[in-house]
């Protein structure tokens, strides 16, 4: 067990922006994980486990407690049968290169989710999806550690209250479990049309009709690498809103105003309204603010980029200056998808 003392949280968000963390340590093994947990208690700490920090935000008063990074390891197909395969990844393995894995495995149902960034260990936190799938189509079990009950334990996929981008490790029991592994049904069957419609267009324009893991996964690659930001290179932590959910009537008068408003509908007299048309048409886009560092990209005013912000301060007023326009032109309050912690 190794815990180090004020370390930068700037190096454990993708926005690359926050304080210090008081302790950090990393968890390469279930084993680990409960003697750092432990180790925390006994001094009365706060902890909280992370991955990549793809979808966080750290303040730059930073976190007075312990950060668990988790690098618990694993990528194994431990049952199959004539259509299937169960596999299960280590909580701490990066997404991608375990969709990779899997693709490499002639196996589908997670090439959809492509490109993602981040650990699989908080894949089913927010229930991670993209291009009409999500992690919750194939996920069959999570293993987690419970730090209320000091044990091992896990919960299947119809316990984990998985919605849009929703489960309850995200809401009714956030910070309580740290997920371990994921275990995953995959199958060998190829996947099948309809797919999602950008993902459509882009096989028809290449003429892929042989609808392989591999193609699919390529196809996503090709979409998303031209429109998103490499967070490698670029700091930034996806989209930085989720899309507003307001009632019909509001959109209706929204629409008879902005024609080319887009939504989709959201459940009973509820409308879905797109926060990248909302950002972009309240003059957000491609736009470089000198004040703050900050700036939105050029081709997805969605996404938020840290080009030479000073601190998390600099974020949240350009954020700040967003919410507000767009209020002010839309009557429409968005909220942050990143989480600020602490
Ligand atoms: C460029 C870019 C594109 C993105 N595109 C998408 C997309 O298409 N679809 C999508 O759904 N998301 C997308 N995201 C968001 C992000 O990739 C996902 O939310 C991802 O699952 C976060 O993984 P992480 O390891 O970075 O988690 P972190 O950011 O480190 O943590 C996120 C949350 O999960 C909790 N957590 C982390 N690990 C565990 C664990 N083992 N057990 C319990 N809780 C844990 C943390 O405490 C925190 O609350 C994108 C982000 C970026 C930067």
């Amino acid at each position: 067990m190794n815990i180090r003392e004020d370390v930068s949280l700037a190096t454990h968000s993708t926005m690359r922006l926050g304080g210090k963390a008081r302790y950090l340590a990393e968890a390469g093994s279930d084993t680990e994980l409960q003697e750092i947990v432990n180790w925390a208690k006994e001094r009365q700490l706060k902890f909280i486990i992370i991955g990549q920090g793809s979808n966080i935000v750290w303040r730059d008063e930073g976190f007075d407690g312990l950060v668990i990074v988790n690098n618990i390891p694993g990528k194994e197909i431990v049952a199959e049968d004539e259509t299937s395969a169960t596999v299960i990844l280590g909580g701490g393995e990066n997404w991608d290169e375990a969709v990779a894995w899997a693709v490499s495995k002639d196996l589908s149902g997670i090439e959809f989710l492509s490109l993602i960034p981040g650990t699989v260990g908080a894949a089913p936190v927010q229930n991670i999806g993209a291009y009409g799938a999500e992690l919750a189509d194939t996920l069959k079990e999570v293993g987690v550690y419970d730090t209320q009950n000091d044990c091992f334990e896990s919960i299947l996929n119809e316990s984990c209250k998985f919605s849009y981008r929703s489960s309850r490790f995200k809401s009714s029991d956030k910070g309580r479990y740290m997920i371990t592994h994921v275990v995953l049904r995959l199958n060998k069957s190829r996947p099948a049309p309809p797919f999602y419609d950008a993902l459509q267009a882009y096989l028809d324009e290449h003429g892929v009709t042989d609808f392989t893991p591999a193609n699919i996964r390529e196809a996503v690659i090709a979409i998303r690498s031209s429109k998103l930001p490499d967070w490698r290179t670029v700091a930034n932590n996806g989209s930085f809103f989720t899309n507003p959910i307001i009632s019909q009537s509001r959109f209706d008068e929204l629409k008879s105003q902005h024609p080319d408003i887009k939504g989709w509908p959201a459940g009973k007299g509820k409308v879905k309204i797109a926060a990248g048309w909302l950002v972009e048409n309240a003059g957000f886009k491609g736009v470089h603010d000198e004040d703050t560092g900050m700036a939105t990209w050029e081709k997805q005013a969605l996404v938020l980029v840290n080009e030479h912000a000073r601190s998390t301060a600099d974020l949240l007023a350009f954020r700040q200056k967003i919410i507000f326009k767009v209020d002010e032109l839309f009557g429409v309050v968005l909220e942050q998808e990143p989480e600020l912690l602490p």
